[in-house]
């Protein structure tokens, strides 16, 4: 699909409208349904009242956040008590590891490189503040986590434990298996979270089946707004909230709620779950087609971590390398009209590696090689991918392939 971005100058009164632009960064937010403009700006309208107040313009307010906490609840197989909306993943995933230390008496966290920075930030600030015990998981260069290594961690220690591990990579794609994790906690007598931002609307998901004890969620990850999302917070787990000073969202997290946010979530939740099957095997399908595309016209290129395996990746994410060291081909092809996201395993001093990249590269690769993350969205087309291969293909003119002798991991 193609866009349009406009631009105003203050100084010149001037509008600029830039047409054709073509976005492949679904991973890091996704353009707004118009739908949800829709329903956001009739509750800007004429749902102003705040949910807190006791009349009605505010408990009409009120009765719009409960519909959409109910629907998510509906949509997770819980209870509508277990969702607590927030304004982002991060904060979701910073209350839970951090409420989880501070009030549930987690002396230990076990966890692995290949997490969001909010949640491996909320580790080492534990770590820092509270001496908590951090045990990592090394992935393999699949980015696989050995589960039979979680097993062995959880059974060597007596101390209260927190496993933090995520459903899909939002690097690489790959999807772990939180089922499987979720039994070795419980046999192990741990708590578990899972960073669910990259999954949660995009496919079927029943706490009633994974006993996962937390989860965090995202809306501009699914056509939503920005500065909304919730946590998923198991009622048998007697987690507390860490802003306080009101009595919202039972006093979890206190503060007036986003209410057009929340509205804004709930009607993208709607819609992604309306069209699964179809937004799931267009984007498959498109995945499919810009993998044969890129290794049929770009000589040398490969895939990171699971990425090209339908089974273990997710279809909103391929993660490529290119066979040469590039650190300005995001900015190459922004100025060519292509939104893409470079991943960051780049040498060139500017910018420090990712430890995903880290973890799936091997140095020769780090220094030799440049990953590029395609995502996905069920707006994205052939064409789109059409031109990121013409694209890449003129760009790639002016470089030596530098990865045939490259080791790889
Ligand atoms: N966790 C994962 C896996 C993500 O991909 C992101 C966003 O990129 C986040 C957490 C943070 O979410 P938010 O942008 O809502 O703070």
């Amino acid at each position: 699909m193609h866009f349009c971005t406009f631009t105003y100058s203050v100084e010149t009164n001037i509008f600029t409208v830039k047409m054709n632009k073509i976005y492949l960064d679904n991973a890091a937010t996704t353009p707004l349904a118009d739908e949800v403009i829709d329903a956001m700006v009739g509750t800007m309208k004429m749902n102003f009242g705040n949910p807190s107040s006791t009349h009605s313009f505010g408990q009409e307010a009120k009765i719009l956040i409960e519909n959409v906490r109910r629907q998510v609840a509906d949509y997770l197989h819980v209870t509508p008590a277990e969702i607590i909306f927030t304004s982002c993943g991060t904060e979701s995933n910073n209350m839970i590891i951090k409420s989880a230390v501070e009030h549930l008496g987690v002396e230990r966290i076990i966890s692995s490189p290949l997490e969001h920075k909010c949640v491996s930030e909320s580790i080492l600030d534990m770590k820092a503040r509270k001496g908590v015990e951090v045990n990592y998981i090394r992935p393999n260069e699949k980015g696989d986590i050995d589960l039979h290594k979680l097993e062995e961690l959880l059974k060597s220690s007596d101390k209260k434990t927190l496993v933090s591990l995520m459903h899909v990579n939002n690097e690489i794609g790959n999807i772990y298996d939180i089922k499987k994790i979720a039994e070795l906690c419980k046999e192990n007598n741990a708590l578990f979270h899972s960073d669910t931002v990259q999954t949660m609307a995009h496919m079927d998901l029943d706490f009633s089946d994974i006993q996962v004890d937390f989860a965090s969620c995202s809306a501009h990850k699914f056509h939503g707004p920005k500065g909304v999302g919730f946590a998923f917070i198991r009622k048998s787990s007697g987690l507390k909230g860490i802003i306080t000073g009101g009595p919202q969202e039972r006093s979890l997290r206190a503060g007036t709620e986003n209410v057009a946010g929340i509205v804004g979530l709930g009607k993208a939740l709607e819609l992604s779950l309306n069209n699964l099957e179809a937004y799931t095997s267009h984007m498959q399908e498109i995945k499919n087609y810009a993998a044969e595309r890129l290794s049929a016209e770009i000589p040398g290129i490969k895939f990171n971590g699971r990425s090209s395996e339908k089974e273990n990746s997710l279809y909103t994410v391929l993660s490529a390398l290119l066979p040469y060291k590039n650190p300005l081909i995001g900015l190459q092809l922004d100025m060519k009209g292509i939104a893409i996201s470079q991943g960051s395993a780049c040498s060139s001093g500017a910018s420090k590696p990712s430890m995903v990249m880290m973890m799936v590269l091997s140095e020769d690769e780090m220094d030799h090689c440049t990953p590029l993350r395609i995502s996905f969205s069920h707006l994205t087309t052939k064409e789109d991918i059409d031109a990121l291969v013409t694209a890449l293909k003129e760009i790639s003119k002016d470089f030596v392939i530098e990865n045939t002798n490259v080791e790889h991991r």
